[in-house]
């Protein structure tokens, strides 16, 4: 999707060979024109799916989350990551260990937003080892709701997660694949 590389060759900074700050438009200011195309994106993409529900994680998910479900017109849950006074009744939850903070939090989701007959679109901004994204499959898998994919909108083709997924034979779509980090340049695969 060439107006997110440019976004993300743009205002992208290198933190390490493994880290990418996209806090200009996505992880902390968000680019909403960004974030429309990026919903359109998904949607054109999955739009055959029979999609119910989109399912992603607190924070940075939602934002594209949000837009795609205005796109599909379906709502979007996020699983939390920390417990809350509000969230009281049965939950479904799983255990993700964070590749940026470096710990590990027990995501959860209500389980009143899911249910065996939904069909779940999983979201998230960035795929480096697909922990996050394994939490939230698991989450599906608990509700006993069908899962037909994965949306990420950066996916750092260099770490593992996103090809493991791919060889378990579970659809992954990102929107951008960066092969390399390194000497702080950012290389994307080639479509
Ligand atoms: P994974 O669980 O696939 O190892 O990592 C994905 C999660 O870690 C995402 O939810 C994202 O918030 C965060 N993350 C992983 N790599 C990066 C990165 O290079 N930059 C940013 N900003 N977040 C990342």
């Amino acid at each position: 999707m060439n107006l997110l590389k440019h976004a993300i060759k743009e205002k992208g900074r290198v933190l390490s060979e493994d880290v990418l700050k996209v806090d200009a438009f996505l992880n902390h200011q968000i680019d909403p024109v960004l974030m429309q195309q990026i919903g359109k994106e998904f949607a054109e993409r999955f739009k055959e799916a029979g999609i119910t529900k989109i399912l992603t994680i607190e924070s940075s998910g939602i934002a594209p989350a949000l837009m795609t479900g205005i796109e599909l017109g379906v709502p979007v849950v996020f699983a939390r990551k920390r417990k809350s006074l509000t969230l009281v009744d049965d939950l479904l939850t799983s255990k993700v260990h964070s590749f940026t903070k470096k710990e590990t939090n027990e995501i959860s989701v209500s389980k009143e937003y899911l249910k065996e007959d939904d069909v779940i679109l999983v979201m998230d901004d960035f795929l480096a080892n697909g922990q996050a994204v394994r939490g939230l499959m698991e989450i599906v898998k608990q509700a006993g709701s069908t899962l037909v994919g994965v949306g990420i909108v950066i996916e750092k083709g260099f770490q593992a997660g996103g090809d493991l997924l791919r060889e378990q034979g579970v659809r992954v779509d990102s929107l951008a694949i960066i092969d390399s980090l390194n000497n702080n340049q950012i290389t994307f695969r080639e479509e």
